[in-house]
């Protein structure tokens, strides 16, 4: 974590049984939300491992609702790991480290048509960006969980058309790429592009992006894929740890400040692929 804010768990409360919603309060003018609807934070949730993406021992949860003293995250109860397990342990009077808040959500301003895309992880982020939204924003939204269980209101000033599967979180094949190579024509025109945000296991959101960017030939500026997290964990951390000094430099030069996330993707998913990932 870049920075360390420490916050006091004030409330504990199961959503569906796949999630429960915790919330914190921060100390004092220390955590400052980012005004993004889909911001995220490292919480420290007591793993051991380092992340293979980004070298932290915390593990990534979206604020779902920003309150006046603090705010809440949802964390999914996916059965496996030290995030999954802190979600099922965490109590009230429980001090939990944060980091401050990052965000990737941005459409234009001029949008035509907002698509959100992703799995349960996905969901309290989609949640806080439609409730927060106007009402002359419009969405198509697809949402693939494991058990239809944790399927809940979406409540919403804006249009909202919003179709649940079932697929994908680490049960079965995912079925995001082709709901949404489905959904994408309808929603083109000559004069305008929707605003594509997804948000899923990270090879799925690769298949996603090649997909969008080669056969759709959607712009580049009108999208955010973020793979929120690794269903091949293990492999990806074993090929990263066993990195020459030389790979990872290489690595860290594809991944550069000046250009976008999207253009860095576009030298970094062929150099993932050379390394068997
Ligand atoms: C920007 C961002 C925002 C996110 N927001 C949220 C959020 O609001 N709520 C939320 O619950 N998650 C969210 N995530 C995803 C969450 O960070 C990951 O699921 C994380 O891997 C969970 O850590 P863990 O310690 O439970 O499992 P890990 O230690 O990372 O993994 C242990 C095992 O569990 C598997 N696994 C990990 N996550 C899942 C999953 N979701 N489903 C099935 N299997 C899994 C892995 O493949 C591995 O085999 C977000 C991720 C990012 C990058």
């Amino acid at each position: 974590m870049e920075t360390t804010i420490t916050t006091v768990v004030t409330g504990v409360e199961q959503v569906t049984p796949g999630f429960v919603r915790v919330r914190v309060t921060t100390p004092g003018e220390q955590w400052v939300s980012t005004g993004a609807a889909d911001e995220f934070i490292h919480v420290e949730v007591g793993a051991d491992d380092v992340d293979a993406g980004d070298g932290h021992t915390s593990r990534h949860y979206s604020v779902s609702k920003v309150l006046s003293d603090g705010f809440e995250m949802e964390i999914a109860l996916h059965g496996h790991g030290p995030g999954a397990r802190w979600g099922q342990r965490v109590r009230p009077g429980d001090a939990v480290e944060v980091s401050e808040p990052k965000a990737y959500y941005a459409p234009p301003s001029a949008a035509h048509r907002r698509v959100l895309v992703g799995d349960a992880t996905a969901l309290p982020a989609i949640a806080r960006i439609l409730a927060e939204a106007n009402p002359d924003e419009s969405f198509s939204v697809v949402i693939e969980l494991a058990s239809m269980a944790d399927l809940r209101e979406l409540p919403s000033a804006a249009d909202v058309r919003v179709e649940w599967r079932i697929g994908g979180n680490g049960y079965a094949p995912s079925v995001l790429c082709s709901e949404l190579k489905g959904l994408l024509p309808g929603l083109r025109d000559a004069a305008h592009e929707p605003y594509v945000w997804v948000a899923c296991e990270a090879s799925e959101s690769r298949r996603i992006r090649q997909n969008l960017r080669k056969e759709a030939q959607l712009p580049m500026a009108v999208m955010r894929i973020v793979g929120y997290w690794h269903g091949d964990k293990d492999h990806i951390m074993s090929v990263w740890n066993s990195l020459t000094e030389e790979q990872l430099a290489h690595a860290a030069s594809i991944w550069r400040e000046d250009r976008s996330d999207e253009e860095n993707w576009v030298e970094y998913e062929p150099f993932l692929r050379s390394l068997g990932v």
